[in-house]
């Protein structure tokens, strides 16, 4: 809901994301615009007397505003979203004044000829962003008959680069062409990104229809129908059809949630699937996103704190990678405690960057071995990895530690394959330290 201030009162606008209207004294709106802070941005313009967009005349938005709305929103992308909606029914003066190619940008949703032979043959339309879209009804050149007929195109987005991120996103979560698809793979099929050359047409056609509900603000229609969806397989025990189901909603959700941060509108990268929340700690919180990533496992055997060994075992893909396990043989002067002998154990391993850093080192120990290891990293000036990477999980108390967090977390409370995962990683160190160490006490008691 819109809700509306007077101009003496600019200092009370909330300074939140979201849409806000500039209205005059007739409360027409003249013009509409987004940010992320609405105070700041609705004082800019009321504040500058000339205006940017024609710097040889007074800048009709501070002369003319006599009431301003504005709507908070969740986050960014809602904004956006809501922002082209209310372009679109206000049709303010101002925004089409300032409107030139560069400025406006649309999602175009094209069809895709049949030119075989084969008319059973079809495909899915493909989606564009552009400025000028061609058969777009724009409210500047309104013509009933032409409004009768569907709307190719959704627009106007005024954030090029937000529209781009969020269809991103989206491309992750309904995938879709973004150009006539040849009958080969292209490079985004390998990705999951392109619904790839022989497409279920049905499947494409959903995608596309829930990708324009959604730029059109009806994301809460979208999410119902996935939920039904869902509900329908589960229902005939087709779990693992209702778990796509259930994915899609999860991280559409997170697109449009408060933890969503917009990437840099320069951000040409593709950016990986948002991390998703599950109600057990799982592995995207240990930097492994949905898969089991690579971790490495240290362990420290001793006896009788004579002749430590340190013992580091590879775990790629959730598996043993045996041709990367090492050992350290630990000296130290005096009796070290087992703080400064992991401290050490991590700080040769960091000495190799030819091994490749895994997503996670996971410590036997607690809190002290922990910070132990951190240590080690700013032992290796140059070694530029991040703290969030190292854990520490002791063989009796099955709690795991990570940094930043005082609380430990209970290995019962983690999804079951993250758990399995740890333990096992964490008994094959143990295993790996004691035979190596067996083996060396064998040498020097046969000497
Ligand atoms: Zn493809």
């Amino acid at each position: 809901m819109i809700d509306y201030a007077k101009r003496g009162n600019v200092n009370k606008l909330p300074a939140k994301v979201g849409v806000y209207l500039l209205r005059d004294k007739n409360n027409k709106t003249i013009y509409i615009g987004k940010s992320t802070n609405i105070k700041e941005r609705v004082k800019t313009h009321l504040k500058n007397s000339r205006w940017s967009a024609v710097p040889s005349a007074a800048n009709p938005l501070s002369t003319e505003t006599k009431t301003i709305g504005y709507i908070i929103t969740k986050n960014e992308p809602e904004a956006l979203i809501k922002e082209s909606e209310l372009i679109k029914k206000h049709k303010p003066r101002y925004n089409i004044m300032l409107r030139d190619d560069k400025q406006y940008f649309y999602v175009g949703f094209i069809p895709q000829e049949n030119k075989t032979r084969n008319k059973k043959l079809k495909k899915s339309p493909y989606l564009t962003i552009t400025h000028q879209p061609k058969t777009y009804n724009h409210y500047q050149e309104a013509d009933q008959h032409r409004a009768e007929k569907p709307v190719p195109y959704i627009g106007p987005f005024t954030d090029g680069g937000s529209i781009k991120i969020v269809l991103r996103y989206l491309r992750k979560i309904f995938p879709y062409y973004t150009k006539p698809h040849g009958n080969l793979p292209c490079q985004y099929c390998h990705i999951e990104l392109c619904p790839g050359p022989n497409p279920n047409i049905e499947e494409c056609k959903k995608n596309i229809l829930q990708i324009k509900q959604i730029l059109n603000g009806r994301k809460p229609r979208v999410i119902t129908s996935l939920k039904k969806e869902m509900k329908k397989y589960s229902d005939n025990l087709e779990f693992e059809k209702a778990d796509i189901f259930k994915r899609q909603i999860l991280a559409l959700e997170n697109i449009f949630s408060h933890n969503f941060q917009m990437q840099m509108a320069n951000d040409k990268s593709m950016p990986e699937i948002p991390i998703i929340k599950t109600k057990k700690f799982g592995f995207e919180k240990l930097g492994f996103g949905w898969s089991f990533g690579s971790l490495e496992a240290y362990d420290i055997s001793n006896i009788q704190g004579k002749e430590p060994v340190a013992s580091m075992v590879r775990f790629d893909n959730g598996k043993p990678n045996k041709k990367m396990y090492r050992k350290f043989r630990i000296r130290l002067p005096e009796k070290p405690d087992d703080f400064a002998m992991m401290r050490e154990a991590i700080r040769r391993r960091l000495r190799h960057p030819e091994w490749p850093y895994p997503d996670l080192f996971l410590i036997d120990g607690g809190k002290g071995q922990l910070s132990a290891a951190l240590s080690a990293i700013s032992l290796n000036t140059g070694c530029k990895i991040s703290n969030t990477r190292f854990a520490a999980l002791a063989k009796q108390e099955n709690e795991l530690f990570i940094p930043g967090r005082k609380e430990s977390i209970k290995l019962a409370d983690m999804d079951a394959k993250l758990r399995n995962l740890l333990m096992y990683a964490r008994d094959e160190s143990h295993r790996f330290a004691v035979t190596y160490h067996r083996k060396l006490h064998r040498k020097k008691s046969m000497l």
